[in-house]
């Protein structure tokens, strides 16, 4: 059996990062959250204002940001560590939701973050999700899969799971965020949210998680043994 790259993009709250956990499970290969990566810079750059119109300050921002993933034995998943501290909660922060988009689009944000991606994927075996990973990240990776579901399902799954965490928060309050980022994403200058030309496309409104894995898993283990 090959090791692969796999790589899931699609639209926010498409249950990607869950697709991609199981299947990294299932594989016993490694997943990486790049989202995370992105609200964890996010999450720098609003504790330290940084001027998100100087490239000097962006400059000098990324130039004291360390992230790395560490595994959590409580629930059995990797969290990301901004400069050693523990961010996996903070960066679900509606603040961080609402300004990630923004930092994302920024050309030095995605060359910091898309640089660690690729060394991440040196030696395979890995499912990274995302949004540019099949694209920008790994255009040469062996399976590609575009995660969509319909936009009020997507709407309504993240209501619940922020919900759990954050009682306040309303129903309009998460549609709204959705479509700002969707909408910045796809329009953004560098590395825009696009389905790769080689990419399957696996439309997950009317399937259970298991149903999904069952799916993905297939593709996985054809491209494994090709
Ligand atoms: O995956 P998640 O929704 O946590 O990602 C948060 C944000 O990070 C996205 O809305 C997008 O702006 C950015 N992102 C990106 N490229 C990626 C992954 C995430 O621009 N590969």
């Amino acid at each position: 059996m090959q090791r692969i790259i796999i790589t899931l993009d699609g639209y926010s709250s498409c249950g990607k990062s869950t697709l991609a956990r199981q299947l990294a499970n299932e594989l016993n290969y490694v997943f990486i959250d790049s989202g995370a990566m992105y609200r964890a810079i996010t999450l720098y750059f609003l504790r330290q204002h940084v001027d998100r119109n100087s490239a000097k300050a962006i400059h000098e921002a990324l130039g004291e940001i360390t992230l790395d993933f560490r595994y959590n034995p409580h629930n059995c998943q990797s969290d990301i560590f901004l400069n050693d501290e523990n961010a996996e909660a903070l960066i679900r922060d509606m603040l961080v939701s609402e300004n990630v988009s923004e930092v994302a689009a920024l050309k030095e944000v995605r060359e910091f973050a898309v640089a660690q991606q690729q060394k991440m994927g040196e030696k395979k075996g890995l499912v990274m999700d995302g949004r540019d990973i099949g694209t920008t990240v790994f255009p040469q990776a062996e399976l590609k899969i575009f995660v969509t579901a319909d936009p009020a399902v997507r709407v309504a799954r993240r209501f619940k799971e922020l919900f759990e965490r954050n009682p306040n928060i309303t129903i309009e309050e998460v549609k709204r965020n959705l479509e700002m980022r969707d909408y910045i994403d796809s329009n953004r200058e560098f590395s825009p949210l696009r389905k790769a030309d080689d990419a399957v496309i696996l439309d997950n409104t009317n399937l259970t998680k298991e149903e999904q894995l069952t799916i993905a898993l297939e593709w996985a283990r054809e491209k494994q043994s090709n």
